[in-house]
């Protein structure tokens, strides 16, 4: 096996707080095992593009505490071709990059795997998204922030809601994963969350207003998470208006905010503990893994396994939901 001599550093798709804490973690741990580092611009895009930096300890000072991500990020089309994924290639060997850590979500993860099988190359993932929609890990690098986020947001919310007695849907991001959505209700103590994981099982909105629904409560919080198959925010007032018009329905699409600001300490402290393992697997000889975090303990996941889509919720927590809004 080629020993390692150099690590490229990129962030991919979209940004999550906590990323440079990452990316400080790896390049300082490389350069404490005597590796050379470069930082990688924009993702994919970059490492086709040839937007690739030199980076010593002082690149990452001051950067443990910021939000978003100072390699940029960026989605990559070209990447997903045979001759882009060549032409990133070419760019590795011109700068002598012989092994890659990808932060990002499941696509980055994916588009690393398969570069990795293409160029026999090692790389390391570090699970870098808000969803915490990757399989094998307890929790992503910035899903605590962005849970911290909708908190702060909905305890605004509420006290304007509860004013007017009305029904406010709070869109929450996640793609196709409920967990902000259902945590955020948790830690907000709203009425409800309404998650794609059981959207085609159970009609959550009838269920929500015909069962469990209070109408004394003089105001009431449904945290809707944004997917196809909730139909979001906006699908449930809708329904509401034509199907229980006696309620006076608000929305409010929480939308990017949820990305920004300072990460959480949780979230730096992972993200460091992840960075620096990162690097030391590479050093140990691991390869096409993603670094997970189960029960305290950091795990290497393999790709295959990180990038399933299935990663299943805890469905208790619905009844946590049900129970203390009574
Ligand atoms: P987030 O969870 O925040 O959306 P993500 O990493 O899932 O982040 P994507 O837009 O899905 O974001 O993927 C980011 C990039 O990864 C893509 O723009 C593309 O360059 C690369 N990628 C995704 N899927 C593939 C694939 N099948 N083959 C090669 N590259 C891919």
């Amino acid at each position: 096996m080629k020993r390692i001599k150099c690590v490229g550093i990129l962030t991919s798709g979209g940004d999550s707080p906590g990323m440079n804490a990452a990316i400080r973690a790896v390049t300082r741990t490389a350069i404490y095992n005597g590796l050379r580092v470069k930082g990688i611009m924009r993702g994919y895009k970059g490492l086709i593009d040839d937007e690739i930096v030199d980076f010593k300890t002082g690149n990452v000072s001051n950067i443990v505490k910021q939000g978003g991500t100072i390699l940029k990020t960026a989605r990559s089309r070209e990447f997903e071709t045979k001759e882009g994924r060549r032409k990133a290639w070419d760019n590795m060997q011109k700068h002598k990059i012989d092994a890659l850590v990808v932060i990002g979500g499941d696509g980055s993860l994916t588009g690393a795997r398969i570069f990795a099988a293409e160029y026999d190359i090692p790389v390391v993932g570090l699970p870098g998204t808000i969803d915490n929609d990757l399989y094998g890990t307890d929790t992503t690098i910035g899903y605590d922030s962005a849970l911290n986020t909708i908190v702060w947001a909905v305890d605004r919310l509420r006290d304007t809601a509860s004013s007017h007695e009305r029904l406010f849907f709070v869109e929450v991001m996640g793609r196709n994963a409920g967990f902000l959505a259902l945590n955020g209700a948790i830690a907000t103590g709203a009425e409800a969350a309404i998650i794609p994981e059981i959207a085609t099982e159970v009609d959550q909105l009838t269920e929500l207003i015909e069962n469990g629904f209070r109408k004394d409560k003089n105001s009431s919080i449904v945290l809707v998470a944004e997917s196809e198959t909730t139909g979001g925010a906006m699908g449930m007032a809708e329904r509401v208006k034509k199907e229980y018009p006696q309620f006076d329905s608000r929305v409010t699409i929480l939308g990017h905010i949820q990305r920004g600001g300072s990460p959480t300490a949780s979230d730096r402290i992972l993200a460091s503990r992840m960075g620096q393992q990162a690097v030391e697997a590479l050093l140990d000889g691991q390869r096409n893994i993603m670094i997970g975090v189960d029960d305290d303990q950091l795990v290497h996941v393999p790709f295959s396994q990180a990038i399933r889509d299935d990663k299943p919720i805890d469905r208790g927590l619905l009844q946590t939901v049900k129970i203390l809004s009574i």
